[in-house]
């Protein structure tokens, strides 16, 4: 079994670290605040008493929610403090240009640097079955396969430069961004004509669009269950927008773009920050 670290107990942290403790792994932990860290110290894991000392303990997987949080938390002082033999597995969702800056910093400190972003929520995370998409050098990807392949079922190669792992998972995101507004335009309509929801969901997930996005996200969408959130509006607004910066940077026009970002700026506004982001149909319906 190996031994790892992990900074970031969010949502998606927490589960990850309960994943690989419960196939045996050993996980030290840290967080910016403490009370992920007892819940996951009471299961097995160690504590770490800064970040820096997360790099002694074996090779640090980080599930930070954005772009500022990852640069606060791998500052100059932490990396410069690694060590050079240090690895660095980020996998949290961030930016293009945040991905390459990280890898260039990280050269510099002599750590070694992948990006590993996740398709799959909270409870895929517990039940090992994300997909991982992976860039970076093809030799330190695969020293982690065992712990990549008891959180995920599949570790997906999208790339040799790490930032190229980012843009995938963006363009993840954008999808499943598209088929929540697809979901929230097309149950709207139909309802108000007096159709049952939910035998038109089983309808559409058992003939044209199968699969977790339809399934899952429909039944959310279908019941008006936005709770517990396994990923909130907020982080969806910034993965949106992520996409909107990728886009602008190579001077390509996405037409719907401006009325999605309108869609979640809504959303936030009427109290769904915190709600799944599929709660985003609400902005649709009460329309
Ligand atoms: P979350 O529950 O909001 O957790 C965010 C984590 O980031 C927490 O550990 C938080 O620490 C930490 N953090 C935020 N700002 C920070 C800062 N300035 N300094 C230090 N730590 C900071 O988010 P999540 O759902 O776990 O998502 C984490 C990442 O995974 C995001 O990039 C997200 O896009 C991606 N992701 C999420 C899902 C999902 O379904 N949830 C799926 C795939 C990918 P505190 O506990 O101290 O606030």
């Amino acid at each position: 079994m190996a031994r790892v670290s992990f900074a970031g107990l969010g949502n998606m942290g927490k589960s990850m670290v309960r994943r690989l403790l419960a196939e045996g792994h050993g996980v030290t932990v840290w967080n910016r605040s403490p009370a992920a860290v007892d819940e996951l110290v009471a299961l097995g894991a160690e504590r770490a008493a800064s970040v820096a000392d997360l790099f002694a303990a074996g090779p640090v997987l980080s599930m930070l929610a954005d772009d500022a949080a990852v640069a606060a938390v791998f500052d100059d002082a932490v990396l410069a403090a690694a060590g050079r033999d240090g690895i660095h597995v980020s996998m949290s969702t961030i930016s293009v240009d945040a991905g390459r800056v990280m890898a260039e910093r990280h050269e510099a400190a002599g750590i070694g640097y992948l990006a590993v972003p996740v398709l799959g929520r909270p409870s895929a995370a517990e039940a090992g079955q994300l997909n991982l998409l992976a860039a970076g050098d093809s030799g330190v990807i695969e020293s982690l396969e065992p712990v990549f392949s008891t959180l995920g079922r599949r570790t997906w190669r999208v790339g040799e430069p790490p930032w190229q792992a980012n843009i995938v998972k963006i363009t993840m995101n954008l999808l499943i961004i598209h088929a929540l507004e697809a979901m929230a335009e097309g149950f709207t309509l139909a309802e108000r004509h007096g159709i049952d929801p939910h035998q038109l969901h089983e309808l559409i997930t058992e003939t044209l669009l199968t699969g977790p996005v339809y399934e899952g996200y429909g039944k959310a969408i279908v019941d008006r269950e936005y709770l517990p959130a396994g990923f909130r509006t907020v982080l969806g607004d910034k993965d949106l927008n992520l996409a909107a910066a990728a886009a602008d940077k190579i001077g390509l026009e996405l037409p719907t773009m401006p009325a999605l970002q309108r869609t979640f700026q809504t959303a936030i506004d009427q109290g769904m920050a915190d709600r799944d982001w599929a709660s985003i149909a609400e902005v649709v319906r009460r329309g």
